[in-house]
């Protein structure tokens, strides 16, 4: 109760939260038939409406007593930067005012999208950009799956021949350690009567979350998994991956080992190289005897610079040497060229900067 008596106002749900059967669950408790429910949701995750207003099928009546409980969430676009080589990274706002990075990839006929997980990050990972924000919140289901909806939106204005067919978890945060959101976005951006995006064409990224990893291969929905290894022994991972002093390399490969791989699906394992830290030939060796036995494939990931970070990306020369060190023994690998580098879009530059003008807020360490 607030002073007089008045009641605690009640906080709007967020529609674009909600599951399948929540919101069939939300349409039925206002007194209306089940396929409202499914009405509403076609239009939060469908048509990707912004207001309730916009339901225009449902009655009158029902969208006024929706209105009075829920909301739409969407996120602010806040700011689009274009790279010379077409990616495009969208600042996005939330409604307690934050910062969020989403950026859109074209490659091909394919168009892969980076989302983020949370604001900032908690893992502290010493080569990336986000770390160094610390962990603000976790984003919501609905923050999730709404920076998929703004994307779509602006890809339908600026290039409509193109879709965003792809989808990455590997913008700000770690995913596994959002895990419930993480899910529920999964399973609004699977659903068929909403984006409907394929389970096949969704990878999920971690930076080593063992008992997690091994929760969601329990889960039945089963999107692609992505590990950031970023190195081949202990004592190199300890230090640029403090998560390593909780989950070594070998319980991380246990479960992955023990993960249970769908038919002619591969684990892929993210490389950051490292200049003078992880780039060398026996590093590309001790990788492929870690490795064996598991179905996979490996991204290298020469290092982006971004500020007060002391490390380097490698020459091109000792890139290929790793390279072709992994391919002679055996270990598919791919070399990721760095993508919006140019608008610090580039894997680990994440870091809600725009235009020179640092909006990062230090984490205060205590
Ligand atoms: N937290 C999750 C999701 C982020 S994915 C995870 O760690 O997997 C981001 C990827 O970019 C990770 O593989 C990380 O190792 C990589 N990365 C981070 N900083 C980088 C940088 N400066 N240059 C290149 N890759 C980087």
């Amino acid at each position: 109760m607030l002073p007089g008596g008045v009641p605690e106002p009640v906080p709007l749900r967020d529609l674009r939260s909600l599951g399948f059967d929540e919101t069939v669950a939300l349409a039925v408790s206002l007194g209306a038939p089940k396929f409202r429910g499914e009405q509403i949701w076609r239009w939060v995750h469908g048509r990707m409406v912004d207001s309730i207003d916009e339901m225009t099928n449902l009655p009158k009546d029902l969208r006024a007593k929706l209105a009075e409980i829920a909301t739409v969430g969407t996120l602010e676009v806040a700011e689009i930067q274009t790279s010379r080589d077409g990616t495009r990274k969208l600042r996005l706002t939330t409604r307690d005012g934050k910062s969020i990075e989403s950026v859109i990839i074209p490659d091909g006929e394919k168009t892969t999208q980076c989302i983020s997980s949370q604001v900032g990050c908690a893992i502290d990972c010493q080569f990336c950009a986000t770390a160094k924000l610390g962990l603000s919140r976790n984003l919501e289901p609905g923050e999730i799956v709404d920076q998929v909806y703004r994307a779509r939106k602006l890809l339908a204005e600026v290039d409509p021949g193109r879709r965003i067919t792809n989808l990455v978890y590997m913008g700000m945060g770690e995913p596994l350690h959002n895990y419930d959101n993480m899910i529920a976005s999964l399973r609004i951006l699977t659903h068929d009567l909403g984006a409907g995006m394929s389970q096949r064409r969704i990878t999920v990224s971690t930076a080593g979350m063992v008992p997690r990893i091994e929760k969601l291969g329990r889960e039945d929905i089963r999107p692609n998994l992505a590990i950031s290894l970023n190195a081949s022994s202990d004592e190199v991972r300890d230090e640029i991956m403090p998560i390593n002093r909780k989950w070594n390399i070998e319980k991380l490969l246990g479960a992955i080992r023990a993960y249970p791989l769908e038919a002619r699906r591969r684990v892929t394992f993210e490389y950051v190289l490292l200049a003078g830290v992880n780039d060398s030939l026996a590093d590309a060796s001790r990788l492929a005897k870690l490795l064996r036995g598991i179905r996979c494939k490996v991204n290298i990931i020469p290092w982006n610079p971004h500020p007060d970070a002391p490390y380097q990306r490698p020459s091109a020369a000792a890139i290929d040497a790793f390279q072709n060190e992994c391919k002679r023994l055996g270990l598919p690998t791919y070399l990721r060229t760095p993508r919006g580098d140019d608008i610090d879009a580039a894997c680990g530059q994440l870091a809600n900067r725009s235009n020179g003008a640092q909006l990062v807020q230090l984490r205060s360490r205590s």
